[in-house]
């Protein structure tokens, strides 16, 4: 094995990215200042001028933060999908409310506008929809009951920077979207994230601006006061650097993702294996990850085993996500039983996600199903 490991998802940094960074070490400034500006005002400009973008210092502090912004609080329900990442669930219990889950989709992988409609209760304040792997959700659906009901409809965008719901950007709508710039997302400030939510609503912003930063409102005359006892959630000027320089390539990165798994699917549509792919959805997807569900009940070895053996090939491979609600602290919340939440269940048993990133070559999708044909059945693909 002398082909180098082929890692699930690698960011991509160019030199004048990296020459930027130093520039901004050298410039003396290097927490919260103009380049964290600069980047709000890029994100403006891609999303629309009737936005307005607020950069955190990670998604999961993005999202609790908008659910303490618009009063969530004990007492209060959010509807969240039971097949998403821990922290979509985690900062509706920090904030002292509690989550509801409702199963996914077992195509497209996200909760749907008639789940969240059954969930909703007299106590429901708010849904959290996720746009898994960048598919987004049926927005203008999911909108009408968040309307009927009077839920604000905060939005975990993490996968979704660049993708687009009936050809318009996730985040140039919406109440409050959250994107995630993590090491592993489309684009990355390292760690990092922004919030988009409408110009208009002055009263969210000037909220999240103290919740990002010790609660402080600042006065004309350099002064500042207190009301909140809030957190510190900033985005350093070093990372926002790093962002300026992805934010122009997202297009073309996801361009790329969108490519390489077309390729994918050219490969493992009609597998032999039963491998069930997920939603190819449109144009507007941002390919965040592509994960597969294998059928390990039949197979006879399990996920652990086929990711040691792709490991072995020189293959990383990861699992997104386990179902939450077997999970010990959403347990006993929503009275688990097996089969409760049949399709993020099954997903969280049968997932795999395989490498995906716009560095990758077509010869890097062919070695990754070569491999997945020789441990799933002897023949290639
Ligand atoms: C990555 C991720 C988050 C958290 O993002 P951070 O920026 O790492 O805090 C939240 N939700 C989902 C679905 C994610 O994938």
């Amino acid at each position: 094995m002398n082909e180098p490991f082929l890692p699930f998802t690698r960011p991509s940094f160019d030199e004048e990215t990296l020459a930027g960074v130093l520039d901004v070490f050298r410039s003396g400034w290097i927490t919260s200042g103009p380049r964290v500006a600069e980047l709000e005002a890029a994100l403006v400009s891609r999303l629309g001028h009737d936005r307005r973008v607020l950069c955190f210092a990670h998604a999961t502090g993005a999202l609790e933060e908008s659910l303490r912004t618009i009063g969530v609080g004990p007492g209060d329900e959010v509807i969240v999908p039971a097949m998403t990442f821990a922290a979509s669930a985690n900062v509706v219990l920090r904030v002292g409310a509690t989550p509801v889950f409702v199963d996914v989709d077992l195509a497209s992988r996200n909760l749907t506008p008639a789940a969240v409609a059954a969930a909703v209760t007299p106590r429901t304040r708010a849904v959290m929809p996720v746009h898994f792997a960048g598919l987004p959700v049926a927005l203008e659906a999911l909108q009408a009951v968040a309307r009927r009901h009077h839920l604000v409809v905060v939005e975990d965008a993490a996968h979704a920077i660049g993708a687009r719901y009936r050809g318009r950007e996730i985040g140039s709508f919406g109440d409050l979207v959250c994107f995630s710039f993590h090491a592993n997302k489309n684009m990355t400030t390292i760690e990092g994230a922004a919030i988009s939510l409408p110009a208009g609503r002055v009263d969210w912003a000037d909220r999240l601006e103290r919740l990002r930063f010790h609660g402080l409102r600042k006065a004309d005359d350099g002064s500042y006061d207190v009301e909140l006892a809030a957190g510190k959630h900033n985005l350093s000027d070093v990372a926002a650097r790093v962002g300026l320089g992805q934010l122009k390539r997202l297009d073309a990165f996801n361009r790329r993702r969108r490519e390489l798994a077309g390729y994918y699917f050219a490969r493992l549509e009609s597998n032999p294996w039963g491998l069930v792919l997920p939603e190819w959805g449109d144009e507007g997807h941002a390919w965040h990850m592509l994960t597969v569900l294998v059928p390990f009940e039949t197979l006879g070895f399990g996920r652990r085993e086929l990711q040691e053996r792709m490991r072995s090939h020189g293959i990383g491979t990861g699992m997104h996500y386990p179902a939450l609600p077997p999970l010990t602290l959403y347990r006993a919340l929503c009275d688990w039983h097996p089969g409760r939440f049949p399709n993020a269940e099954r997903i969280g048993r049968e997932t795999v996600t395989l490498p995906l990133f716009p560095a990758m070559t077509e010869g890097d999708v062919d070695r990754v199903c070569r491999a997945l044909g020789q441990i799933l059945g002897g023949g290639g693909a």
